[in-house]
């Protein structure tokens, strides 16, 4: 492993020769042809007045293009990937908060970014698809000089990404090479991806998740990402058997999809064998953990990863080391710590929040000095995550500091009773949130979404909880649902569930 690379100099050290990304029914991108293609679009960027440090909003479908575009464009400049679902009105908010120097479309696509880019004066730029899966060509822009052209250096900022407004306001995350470089490395190294690695993305590229677990890891290893429009429970089995991938990586909502077709998919998963199944974002419950080893057959690696991060702090090992379910594994990249509110790092077996220092981090949030002020202690950065180190030196999640339920004096963790109600065997899904309750301050509440044709009752769910949970952690109400709603990266949103659904104490 090098020290502070740029994205470039990943594609620099794969063999010009092997496939860096694929797609279904197109030919492979080889290394070199990716190399090529970030040469020429930082050309292509020069001469219309982009360099380094300006900022290129990419407005794109998921799929090899976006990949690429990323990887090629940060050569160059600044990437900003949005959310295409995004309506006029967060496309304006994201616009102008990036201070973007240009739009990125697809030819012909009809997106409103265009017109509410045409309406801030911003160049809008298309991009042509090629033959090669993800190679393109750019055109439109008026010709114009970059005040800083030619390739990107380690500390320029590669990538900026908004989190994703799980418990507050978005807020603007800038990375840089030597952040985002280093973070690909760290999960190369966790997972040992080789150039025999091809990895099936299924994850959203204007995420942290995608964009570096899944192809700068990739690319970091030497092998290939496999480029999908994006997640269908329906469309993964199929892909799986056509395109052959070694590893996946993917949320908990997407693991637990997956797993309702499992079992009339057996074949496929018998001739499609994985390495391994890599799960991050959110908690992935034990219970899902071990139906996914039980259906694949493969070690299913929990990491823990935050945009702030560039993605990896901790994860599981592969075998021979043990993957423990239920907890996110051990410190993978970063120096990881336990700190309590004073600033004092806690030894093992406290409970405290989670911080981390290492070359994967942000320097800090961008226009925001109330929360990097809030963030950083004496070189640490906050996660804002509480949890506690085992004996065996891997980290256990209790919960988000903001999520907690504090009813009367108790604290809950809603990952705790999660945990245990997705143990009864009708449930397939639990969400455990806050009610605001007028005596104790909050009360415990869970979504619950049943197994395809089980049924239970809340009485029977509230008996199996009070079997393995403190009364005070039992779920006061439990609501059935055909779904529990989602954000746009698919996590499940547990602040404001409760007034989402009208429920009341
Ligand atoms: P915001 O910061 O805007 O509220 P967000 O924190 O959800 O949104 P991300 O950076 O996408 O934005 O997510 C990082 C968070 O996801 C972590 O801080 C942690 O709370 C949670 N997380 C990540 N991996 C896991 C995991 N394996 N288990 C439980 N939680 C996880
Ligand atoms: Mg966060």
């Amino acid at each position: 492993m090098t020290a502070s690379r740029t994205v470039l100099d990943l594609i620099i050290a794969g063999n010009a020769a092997r496939p860096a990304m694929r797609a279904p029914e197109r030919p492979p991108l080889t290394y070199a042809g990716l190399r090529a293609l970030a040469e020429r679009t930082v050309a292509a960027l020069n001469g219309i007045g982009i360099g380094r440090g300006d900022r290129v909003a990419i407005v794109l479908p998921n799929g090899p293009e976006m990949a690429a575009s990323f990887v090629a464009i940060a050569a160059g400049a600044t990437t900003a990937p949005l959310n295409p679902a995004y309506k006029d009105e967060e496309f304006e908010f994201y616009l102008t908060d990036l201070k973007a120097k240009a739009l990125v479309v697809l030819q012909g696509a009809e997106t409103p970014a265009r017109a509410v880019a045409q309406r801030l004066g911003v160049p809008v730029v298309e991009l042509v698809p090629g033959a090669a899966a993800g190679e393109f060509t750019l055109s439109g822009g008026s010709p114009g000089k970059a005040a800083k052209p030619g390739l990107a250096e380690a500390e320029d900022v590669a990538l900026v990404l908004h989190t994703s407004g799980t418990t507050a306001r978005p807020k603007i995350v800038p990375l840089t090479h030597a952040n985002v470089t280093a973070s690909a490395d760290n999960i190369a190294r966790t997972l040992r991806l080789t150039a025999e690695d091809a990895c099936l993305n299924v994850m959203p590229l204007f995420h942290i998740h995608g964009l570096i677990a899944a192809t700068l890891s990739s690319l970091a290893g030497g092998g290939a990402v496999i480029c999908t429009p994006g997640f269908n429970a329906l469309r993964f089995f199929g892909l799986l058997d056509t395109e052959r991938p070694s590893w996946y990586t993917a949320v908990p909502t997407m693991h637990q999809a997956i797993l309702q077709r499992a079992e009339r998919n057996r074949e496929i998963i018998a001739r499609a064998p994985l390495r391994f199944i890599r799960s991050s974002s959110a908690s992935l419950p034990a219970q899902a953990m071990k139906d996914l080893v039980a259906a694949f057959g493969a070690p299913v690696i929990e990491a823990y990863g935050m945009t702030e991060a560039s993605h990896q702090m901790c994860s599981n090992p592969l075998p021979p080391q043990a993957q423990k379910p239920g907890l996110v594994g051990l410190p993978a990249g970063p120096e990881v710590a336990i700190m309590d509110d004073d600033g004092t790092i806690l030894p093992q077996g406290s409970i405290g929040e989670i911080v981390i220092r290492g070359p994967n981090v942000t320097k800090g949030y961008e226009a925001n000095p109330e929360a990097n002020a809030k963030a950083f202690t004496n070189g640490w950065f906050r996660t804002g995550d509480q949890g506690m180190f085992d004996k065996d030196g891997y980290l256990m999640l209790t919960g988000r500091l903001k999520e907690l339920i504090k009813r009367g004096g108790e604290q809950v963790s809603p990952l705790e009773v999660d945990g245990v109600l997705s143990e009864h065997p009708a449930v397939a899904q639990a969400l455990t949130f806050s009610i605001p309750h007028p005596m104790l301050g909050e009360e415990v509440g869970a979504a619950v979404v049943l197994r395809e044709g089980m049924s239970c009752t809340e009485r029977e769910l509230r008996d199996h909880a009070a079997q393995h949970l403190a009364d005070f952690k039992v779920p006061r109400k439990v609501v059935f649902l055909p779904e529990i709603p989602k954000g746009a990266t698919g996590k499940l949103m547990r602040i404001g569930l409760a007034e989402k659904l009208g429920i009341t104490a």
